[in-house]
């Protein structure tokens, strides 16, 4: 029964994607236990795919079963409903995002989608840490926020405030979102994007029980805050869900706050892309223009065992349509889509096209990853992601059962695959597989993955630490003689301030700089370093740089290679600990080379 309703949604949602002022593209964001999968539930009942009682009990957007188990979102699953609001059809693609600071970086990848949040924030615990990473994660990418005041029953039912004390917690909550939201605001948007109950952009309510109020609500159904307390004083909870049911109030705030994808693309396209405006693409995108070349970021890739490969994403220009060949820039490979659809939770259900301005997903692009640019054109790449997310914790896995090898390496590429977040690498003297992740839950569920999802029994080490050597202070300026004794370079070793150092990290430069080459120079300006110091960079490795600061020196191209290769090495295991080096400038100040060139 559940599946026939799902093929309906999917042609209504087909439908409305050519409607574009009637698309929402939405995430709900929220510190973890705020309430963001019973809020996402609810709006999913609402539409019809669960049972309405259920909702917030049956957990539908966490549907692999460690989520259920666990009671926590892992993936930021994605699924398109389309709700009546106000006697009006909309499309509101909607992603459910994890709160545990494990998977942050799904959340950042979903933002790239989206172009309004959700903010859920518990009424009784206020905005905590991740409340703070989620606005800043949504405004870094120009996504516009509005607020939930969530488990506002619980005020009443576990502290038992008066309506007084109930109005002061709010304006609390609202005021440090709103001082957060001034001080991340892109350009232009810190006024105008604070949140305010007068106009509508806060909801107030109660997830678990399905009900919520805004001022706005409050005019339509003619319920105002005296009752909702009274009502939530004496028990009746129910009463406020009749009279003022949570997915209209939500649905209402959703639809008249938060921008459709042609407003949205109008300001977002210049911060996701630093390609030509005037090109073909770049207006198309400005324009959000079905009818352009294809332009798809694909947020999200996971590998279903027949189906095979679906990447996810946001279509910013054109239609994916069957048939349409599309390259993957950056890996110089073309491929045909074969079939586009849409996620309705779990499942994935096939629709004919996906224009501008929503998302989808297209199944069989093999090499796909998140973060890839999906286009017909030889367009400039999307920008990658702001994400600086390094694993800190590290375990080593091995088969039981050596004739399990060949699966589990299978298995682990799958899971990097879907999941980049989660790195896999050889260690070269042992042979073991080494798993790093964010935390150790992000591990114990990639593990739980590999041996209940996949079925190969693995043993695992105690997790380590991922250890960084770096320094505090500068070094003097010392000398050092090539081994022939030859050679001497004077060199010195500072630290590089730490915004220069997140910057090269989002910007993921590295690698050997080609002499004067801009893209580079660029790179390092963006980044904050002054254009003289950008020009002599030689060499980049794990963000640590490589700095030639010498005058006149004759045939230093002659040791140059060399040079970088001693500071690669030395970046790659410290003196300290044989540990990757951090944060570190490298200067070569002097030196006095051999006049032979062969020494
Ligand atoms: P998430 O981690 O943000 O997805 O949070 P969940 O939606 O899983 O909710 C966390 C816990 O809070 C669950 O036990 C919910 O039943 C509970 N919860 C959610 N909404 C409300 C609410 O409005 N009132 C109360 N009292 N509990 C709620």
């Amino acid at each position: 029964c559940s599946m026939g309703r799902k093929e309906d949604m999917a042609s209504a949602a087909q439908k409305l994607m050519g409607q574009q002022e009637d698309v929402r593209n939405i995430g709900i964001v929220a510190h973890i236990d705020h309430g963001k999968t019973t809020l996402s539930d609810n709006l999913i009942a609402a539409a019809g795919l669960i049972n309405k009682e259920l909702a917030g009990k049956q957990q539908f957007m966490d549907f692999e079963d460690q989520e259920q188990d666990r009671g926590i979102t892992i993936n930021a699953a994605n699924i398109s409903l389309v709700p009546n609001v106000l006697g009006k059809q909309y499309l509101i693609n909607m992603i459910d995002t994890p709160g545990h600071v494990d998977f942050g970086g799904e959340v950042i990848r979903a933002m790239r989608a989206v172009d309004g949040v959700v903010l859920v924030v518990d009424a009784v615990e206020g905005v905590m840490p991740q409340t703070e990473t989620v606005i800043r994660q949504a405004l870094r990418e120009n996504v516009r926020p509005v607020l939930f005041i969530n488990k506002v029953d619980r005020l009443i039912n576990e502290l038992q405030v008066d309506e007084a004390e109930m109005q002061k917690r709010f304006v609390k909550t609202i005021t440090q979102v709103n001082i957060l939201i001034q001080t991340n605001a892109p350009a232009g948007k810190d006024q105008t994007w604070q949140v305010n109950p007068g106009n509508g952009t806060v909801t107030f309510g109660s997830a678990y029980n399905h009900w919520a109020v805004s001022t706005t609500s409050m005019k339509r159904t003619g319920i105002n805050f005296k009752q909702v307390y009274d009502l939530m004083k004496s028990d009746q909870q129910k009463e406020i869900a009749a009279k003022s049911p949570l997915e209209d109030t939500m649905f209402e705030m959703v639809v008249g706050h938060l921008p459709n994808p042609i407003q949205a693309q109008k300001y977002r396209s210049a911060v996701i892309w630093s390609g030509d405006k005037e090109s073909e693409v770049g207006v198309s995108m400005l324009a959000c223009d079905p009818k352009g070349p294809v332009a798809m970021m694909v947020t999200d890739v996971s590998v279903d065992p027949h189906a095979g490969d679906i990447a996810t994403g946001r279509v910013y220009s054109g239609t994916l349509k069957k048939g349409v060949k599309v390259k993957l820039i950056g890996l110089q490979k073309e491929a045909t889509i074969n079939r586009v659809g849409v996620y309705m939770g779990p499942e994935f259900v096939e629709v004919e096209s996906i224009p501008a301005g929503s998302i989808g997903a297209i199944v069989g692009l093999r090499e796909a990853y998140a973060g890839q640019t999906v286009s017909e054109l030889d367009m400039r790449e999307f920008e990658s992601f702001k994400t600086n997310v390094e694993p800190v914790i590290t375990v080593s896995i091995e088969a039981k059962q050596t004739k399990d090898l060949p699966k589990l390496i299978e298995v682990i590429r799958q899971l990097t695959k879907e999941d980049p977040n989660l790195r896999a690498s050889i260690n070269q003297t042992t042979g073991e597989h080494l798993l790093s992740g964010m935390g150790e839950l992000h591990l114990e569920i990639n593990q739980y993955r590999i041996e209940k999802t996949h079925g190969v029994p693995i043993t695992v080490s105690p997790p380590i630490v991922v250890y960084h050597e770096t320094i505090q202070i500068a070094s003097p300026e010392l000398e050092g003689k090539s081994p022939n004794k030859h050679n001497k370079l004077l060199m010195m070793v500072e630290p590089i301030p730490h915004e220069i150092h997140e910057k090269l990290m989002d910007a993921k430069v590295k690698g050997k700089v080609k002499l004067k080459d801009k893209e580079w120079i660029d790179k390092f300006q963006q980044a904050g370093i002054g254009i003289d110091e950008s020009k002599k960079v030689w060499a980049i490795e794990n963000y640590n740089l490589l700095v030639d600061g010498t005058k006149g020196i004759q045939a230093l191209h002659e040791i140059r290679e060399l040079v970088i290769q001693g500071f690669q090495e030395a970046m790659h295991a410290g003196p300290l600990a044989k540990e990757e080096v951090h944060g570190v400038k490298v200067t070569l100040i002097d030196g006095k080379l051999h006049e032979d060139a062969i020494h």
